[in-house]
């Protein structure tokens, strides 16, 4: 075992705080990951706040982790000393079910084992990324191609793939309309990313605030929701809605604006459950839906696909004394677009 230094909430609700945890020994299929970025996500403030149910503490969150492997266990086939690479939300599952088998182990059958606030198949809490070291199997570690600083791929592996896997998975190319419903974290990511992919890309924001942004990231069109003549003049125009906010949304209003067959997809969770009238899926046989990050192959596509674009997150670098303000302005929507904690400082 290693100790290494560490930020941690102490208990829900309370402050993050530096400490120090134990990394198990490097067995025989682990990598060892000098941690240089780590991501602050907002459902590491769902959870260190235990805004979804009861969460396990002390917590180190941080599930968007890039570094450089230095050292790898004697049955390690897919890493070397010097690598760099990426862990996400996961760091394990059951690897038999058939979503394992398919390469969806974000749906893994017996629950994947999450990066931190889970517990392993050892029976030890799992940390996360806001600390200087992580060691993980190396079937649930991604590589970060040489094209991408390691700074702006760390939000990739969470914000990335959240975004990619569903835009993929709905078929967003040329000839698709696409809005993104919150301009944000996850929002920028999946702007850049549908444009990438060939779509015409409209952002659907609360104001236009950020409107000079969403087009030079890559939107063609910019509204603001708090228009109501938005709503007039978008009806049925989306073959796809991807939608990153987490606070409950005008559902039925949103759902108007997709063309038959269209879909929205959720990929924000609310704390609270919403009520949805399903007449609003009537209309054009409406498809209302949701996504869970991405399987560590398509996380690897998606890395791939960014190295290729050129596509990394617009982020604000932090030192770790830092976590506890950014929090409170990522809850304040005020960061343009991810915290990305410098790991030299924890
Ligand atoms: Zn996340
Ligand atoms: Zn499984």
């Amino acid at each position: 075992m290693t100790t290494v230094a560490a930020y941690a909430a102490p208990a829900a609700k309370a402050p993050l705080e530096r400490t120090t945890i134990e990394r198990r020994a490097v067995g025989e299929f682990d990598v060892l990951i000098d941690i240089k970025f780590a991501g602050i996500c907002h459902s590491d403030i769902h959870q260190a706040r235990e805004g979804w149910g009861e969460a396990i503490f002390p917590m180190v969150p941080g599930h968007e982790i890039a570094g450089v492997v230095s050292e790898v266990g004697p049955g390690v086939t897919g890493f070397a000393v010097g690598d760099r690479v990426g862990v996400g939300c996961m760091v394990d599952s059951c690897r038999e079910c058939d979503n394992c088998k398919d390469g969806l182990e974000q749906y893994c059958a017996k629950r994947p084992t999450w990066t931190y606030n889970a517990v392993g198949k050892d029976g030890e809490p799992t940390y996360g990324g806001y600390s200087e070291k992580i060691v993980v199997d190396e079937n649930y570690v991604v590589r970060i191609p040489d094209g991408l600083s390691l700074d702006v791929a760390a939000p990739l592996l969470c914000a990335g793939i959240t975004t990619y896997s569903p835009l993929r998975h709905w078929n967003t190319g040329p000839g698709k309309k696409v809005a993104v419903v919150g301009f944000g974290g996850l929002g920028h990511m999946g702007v850049k990313i549908a444009h990438a992919l060939g779509a015409e890309v409209t952002v659907l924001s609360q104001s236009l605030r950020k409107q000079d942004d969403g087009l030079r990231l890559g939107a063609d069109h910019y509204h603001a929701t708090s228009d109501p003549t938005t709503f007039e003049k978008l009806a049925g125009t989306f073959d796809l809605i991807l939608n990153t906010v987490s606070a409950p949304l005008d559902f039925p209003a949103f759902l108007s604006l997709l063309r038959t067959n269209g879909a929205m997809v959720n990929v924000g969770l609310p704390e609270e459950p919403v009520q949805i009238p399903l007449s609003g899926l009537f209309g054009n046989r409406r498809n209302l839906t949701s996504s869970n990050i991405g399987g560590i192959r398509e996380t690897q596509e998606m890395l791939d696909f960014c190295a290729e674009h050129g596509i990394g997150a617009e982020i604000e670098l932090i030192g770790a004394d830092q976590i506890n303000e950014a929090y409170e302005r990522v809850v304040a929507s005020d960061v343009r677009y991810r915290f990305v904690i410098d790991a030299a400082t924890i």
